[in-house]
Parts: structure tokens; sequence; C-alpha cells
């Protein structure tokens, strides 16, 4: 079986939601081990190709003060596996709001002694801006210094980190070892699991992505899901004294709860993983919607924007290249969404995104191409729930800590 079907079949939602039920089928690379490659590398980071520094350490964050009181952190080295996402801390008078505090517990330690270095005031707000783990489940060491402190999450966030989706994901994680001894077996020969070669930058690659298993194995065992205090379900704003920072939901995108922070006096926007540098993941998304989204997006003014991963722009021209490539695959499910074998051209994208990098095209390839194609099917029939399926009703997942409020 080729390794599109593989991929094909692990995001297929009823798949998903049986779990239990998946079987090797005994090819050398069965169906739960592409599943668990998938779900682990879920979070692949595409970020810019910022060379690393060799002494960058797996989650190194680096930092950037974008605005007066208004900081960014990354690992300079987006590409590297696991993905770390951007963190952004936004210091007002009456408090400091983070926005994605660390999907490592190294990464939210950094961001806790970030902030620590840069004032004395509480962190008040913690946005998380989708559900995917490398956004939240590192961030706790930032709830536990500041207990008294907002988690805020859309409604569709909470239940998904509550049941379903991330569950799934947490599974897949106990299971990593078996993927990863895949992937070192496919690096040391040389040929990926769909019989293609891999290129001497893709064999390092894979290479180092196993290397650096250890340090992310023992990340993990540390990781933790909170519950968030307070969910929204509109954009609402938050004044921090001086800082006004709005939490933007604009309809499903990435997935069906994205959050983007904008501060529109800072004109600075911070996306989540709406936007994606190089290239974007297309896991239970929907293009369509996603289009229109990154697209009121573009419209903001704004000097800075803070990818989810990626290298920090200064423009909208990378979202309108976004936008546009999430409608073509929402007009080709359009008009191939009956097909018994939908056959998407993503050629000409394909070389938008990823140029002459062979890394960056396998990954465009895996982490885009393939699980669009059935989430894209799905929203152009009208079956979204399909695409992130929850078990129960958001309102029965979330249950917020301490308030609701509007
Ligand atoms: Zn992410």
């Amino acid at each position: 079986m080729r390794l599109a079907a593989f991929f094909m079949r692990a995001v297929e939602p009823a798949m998903l939601s049986r779990v239990d039920a998946v079987s090797n089928n005994g090819t050398p690379f069965g169906t739960t081990l592409m599943r668990n490659l998938l779900l682990s590398l879920l979070f692949i980071a595409a970020g810019a190709a910022a060379p690393a520094a060799a002494e960058e350490g797996l989650f190194d964050l680096s930092w950037r003060e974008v605005a007066k009181g208004v900081f960014v952190g990354g690992r300079e080295d987006a590409l590297r596996y696991p993905v770390v996402a951007n963190t952004t801390i936004v210091i007002g008078r009456r408090g400091v709001l983070v926005f994605d505090g660390g999907g490592y517990a190294s990464q939210g330690e950094q961001v806790l002694e970030k902030i620590r270095a840069e004032t004395k005031k509480p962190v008040t707000h913690l946005v998380i801006s989708h559900w995917h783990g490398d956004h939240h489940r590192g961030a706790f060491p930032i709830i536990e210094a500041f207990p008294e402190a907002e988690i805020i999450t859309h409604r569709f966030t909470c239940a998904a980190m509550a049941d379903g989706p991330e569950r799934r994901v947490e599974e897949g994680e106990a299971q990593l070892e078996a993927t990863y001894d895949a992937v070192k077996d496919a690096a040391e020969k040389g040929v990926w699991f769909d019989g293609s070669t891999l290129s001497d930058e893709e064999k390092d690659y894979f290479e180092r992505m196993v290397a650096d298993f250890p340090t992310y194995q023992a990340d993990l065992a540390r990781m933790k899901v909170m519950t968030p205090t307070r969910v929204i379900d509109e954009t609402s704003v938050i004044d921090l004294g001086g800082k006004k920072a709005t939490l933007l939901y604009m309809g499903p995108a990435n997935t069906a709860g994205d959050i983007a922070l904008y501060l529109p006096k800072q004109k600075v926007l911070a996306t989540g993983d709406i936007v994606v540098a190089p290239t974007p993941y297309g896991f239970g998304s929907y293009p369509r919607a996603w289009s229109a989204v990154v697209r009121r997006l573009a419209g903001l003014p704004a000097d800075v924007i803070v990818p989810g991963h990626g290298a920090i722009m200064t423009d909208a021209s990378y979202l309108e290249k976004l936008a546009a490539l999430f409608e073509r695959i929402a007009d080709q499910a359009g008009a191939l969404k009956d097909a018994e074998k939908p056959a998407f051209d993503f050629s000409a994208d394909a070389a938008v995104f990823t140029g002459d990098d062979r890394v960056k095209a396998r990954l465009f390839d895996m982490f885009f191409e393939q699980p669009i194609v059935s989430a894209a099917i799905n929203e152009a029939k009208g079956e979204t729930e399909k695409n992130e399926p929850l078990d129960g009703a958001p309102a029965d997942l979330c249950k917020p800590r301490v308030s609701e409020a509007k």
C-alpha cells in the first residue's frame, strides 16, 4: 500500500474515532504505526529556513521584542521535529497575557523565566490558540507560578482538550517508540515508506529527528493538559492596561476553535496555526472557511504578524498565498467530492511553498497535501463534523474549571 493511502486512512475520521479497533495490516509499516506517526508528527514544524546554530537545543527559544512590552519567543530552526510553536507575551500595566505558553515543559519554563526577567507583574491571562498540544501542554509551569491566571480557549478547543482529538494524540504518543524505530530504519535505508528515495537532506532530517527522540520523550513525560477557566464563543477584548488584547474568533480554519491575538494599537497580530510558515499543516482543517479567515486576518492593519510556527512576518503577502491555496483546494474538493478516487493537483502550490527544498517538499506532502484532501472533501459535502470528531457535544465535554465569561 502506498504511503498516501496510509495517510488517507489515518486521517479518515472513522479511523480516528476507532483507534483501538485499528490493527496493523502486516506491512512493514502498518496502519497503526502510520496513524501513530501521523498523530505524533501532527505538529511537525514547517517554519522559516533560518539555519540552526549547531548548539541550539531542541526546545531552546530565541526572543524578540516586536513592540514595546510585546515579546515573541520561538525556536530558530522551525523545521526540526518535534515542532515548537511561537509564544507571545504581552505586558500591560495590570498584568501579563501569554498567547500559547508552550507545548513542552522546557518551553513553558523558558517563557516563565522570560516574563520574570521583563516584569514583576503577574500573569493574568493564558490564551490557548487551539487544541493542538504543541500550543499548550507545556504551559503549566506558568500556571503553577500564577495560579490565579485565567486560562482562555474557544469552547471547541476546551472540548477537544478534554476528550476526543487530544486524547487520541496522547494515545498515539504512548506508542511512539515503534514509530521512531521505523523512521530510523527508513532513514538508514534511504527509502521512505512509500518506496521513494530519500535525498541526503531528507536522511539527515529524519536521522536528527531520531537522535532528538530521547529529549522529546523526556519532555513528553512531563506534559499536562490543563483545564480552561474561561471559554469564549466569539471575539473578546481583554484590557491589560495600556494594551487591549483582542481575541479574534472568525470561525473554523486550521481547527474549529482557532483564536488569534490582535493588538490594534501596537499593530501586532499573532495567528496561532491559522498561519504556519513556510508550509501549512492540513490536519482536520476546513479549507474553504480557512481561506476566508486568512483573508480577514490579512486585511487587519499589522506591522508584525507572528505565525503559529515559523519566522515573524512584516506584511500579509504570505497570508494572501495561503488564502489562495486553501481556496484552490476547496474549489477542487467541490468538483471532486463525488469521485471515487479524487485526484487533487497540488503541483503549482507545492512549487510555490517548497521551492527546490526536498525536506520542505516531503513535509508539505505529508502534513498538508495528504490530510487536506479528506478534510476538503468532508467540507465540500457539508460533513465537517468528521474532520475533528469529538466524543460528545462541546458543551458537555467542556467544563471550565472556574467560570464561564461571556
Ligand atoms: Zn502548532
